[in-house]
């Protein structure tokens, strides 16, 4: 069984003491800085001279520069893009802090596959929302809070477990429950998310796009009928609340006696793909995906432009296109 912590766990009190400095002002950063300054906690923000430090002034932060931010601080959230941040770690993060520092991750992914390596001398934890930037904000002001994974990396002082429950509170997490996990499995699900159901999901649902514009039906209704309507959304946002199964009570009894019956059908398929799965799962848990990606440094976003640009000339670019102006989504 896993260790979830919950506000009982955390204790805010910790961290009364300490200014936390929060590097980056962007979608986890604005939204984890005006949690945690809401919850009583003392936060600088740390961010280069951009629109989002003006921002974060406006909104009543002290900003400085990242490398003076880190000296201030006695907790430091790096909560810049990973791809940049061995960059900046090494130059404004590393010479900055001192022994005993906590350094707070938002991903296990640069600890986990060697982009950043922390003196040994600091408190590493992992406080990873399962929430983009706005949801961190928005369910803090409801009241709610948001899931994430946590954990500690490294205990240098005795106390690392202790500080990143309350950075954990502070941000509202310990309200919905926090999962005690290591970067490495952090960062191997994520992206096992992104590498290996995403794209399994993907090929599933444009093959049946396929099928059935292949079959004569317009493209139009198909994607309504798929996707484009929302009850596809609605239906997962029902699996969340109830569970996979549970949700089927939703739908009529033809609905569901056609799609158990006919699961069978498709059964034989699980396999093959539990194998390409198991395949994404190796290249990333040994780091192969993580040395592919790093070696490309800046040639990765011009790759990625490009196959971008290719994505934009598959039929399905021009059907969404279609679908979202007849219905007057755009
Ligand atoms: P953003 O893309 O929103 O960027 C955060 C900030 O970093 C911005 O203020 C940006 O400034 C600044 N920045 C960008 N490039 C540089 C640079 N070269 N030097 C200095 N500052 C720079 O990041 P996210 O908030 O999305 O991600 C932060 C962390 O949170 C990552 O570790 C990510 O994996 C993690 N995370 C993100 C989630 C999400 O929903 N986005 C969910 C869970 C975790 P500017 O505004 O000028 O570009
Ligand atoms: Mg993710």
């Amino acid at each position: 069984m896993a260790t979830i912590y919950h506000d009982d766990d955390a204790d805010l009190g910790v961290l009364a003491d300490e200014t936390l400095a929060v590097i980056g002002y962007g979608n986890q950063g604005r939204s984890q800085a005006l949690n945690l300054r809401d919850s009583g906690l003392q936060v600088i923000v740390g961010s280069r001279p951009d629109a989002s430090a003006e921002q974060a002034r406006e909104e009543g932060f002290d900003v400085v520069g990242i490398a003076e931010a880190c000296r201030r601080a006695d907790a430091v959230l790096l909560l810049i893009p990973d791809e940049i941040m061995p960059e900046v770690y090494e130059r404004d993060v590393a010479p900055a802090l001192q022994a005993g520092d906590l350094l707070d991750f938002a991903s296990g992914y640069n600890v986990a596959f060697g982009g950043v390596t922390p003196a040994p001398d600091l408190d590493v934890v992992l406080l990873a929302p399962r929430m983009i930037g706005p949801g961190v904000r928005d369910s803090y002001v409801s009241g709610e809070g948001f899931p994430s994974f946590v954990g500690v990396h490294q205990d240098a002082t005795g106390r690392a477990r202790q500080r990143m429950l309350a950075l954990a509170r502070g941000v509202g997490s310990t309200r919905a429950g926090c999962l005690e996990m290591s970067m490495h499995d952090e960062a191997s699900l994520d992206l096992f998310t992104e590498q290996g159901f995403g794209p399994a999901f993907g090929c599933v649902l444009t093959t049946a796009v396929q099928t059935l514009v292949d079959a004569g039906y317009p493209p139009e209704a198909v994607l309504l009928e798929l996707y484009m309507s929302g009850e596809l959304a609605y239906t997962f946002q029902k699996i969340r609340e109830v569970g996979m199964l549970k949700q089927m009570d939703f739908h009529s009894q033809t609905s569901q006696y056609g799609s158990i019956t006919r699961s069978a059908n498709f059964a034989d398929l699980a396999e093959p793909m539990k194998e390409r799965m198991l395949r994404s799962l190796d290249a990333i848990r040994s780091g192969e995906f993580a040395a592919e990606w790093s070696g490309l440094r800046e040639q990765g976003a011009e790759i990625l432009a490009k196959v971008k640009e290719a994505r934009e000339k598959i039929p399905m670019a021009e059907w969404e296109r279609r679908t979202r102006a007849a219905f007057g989504l755009d």
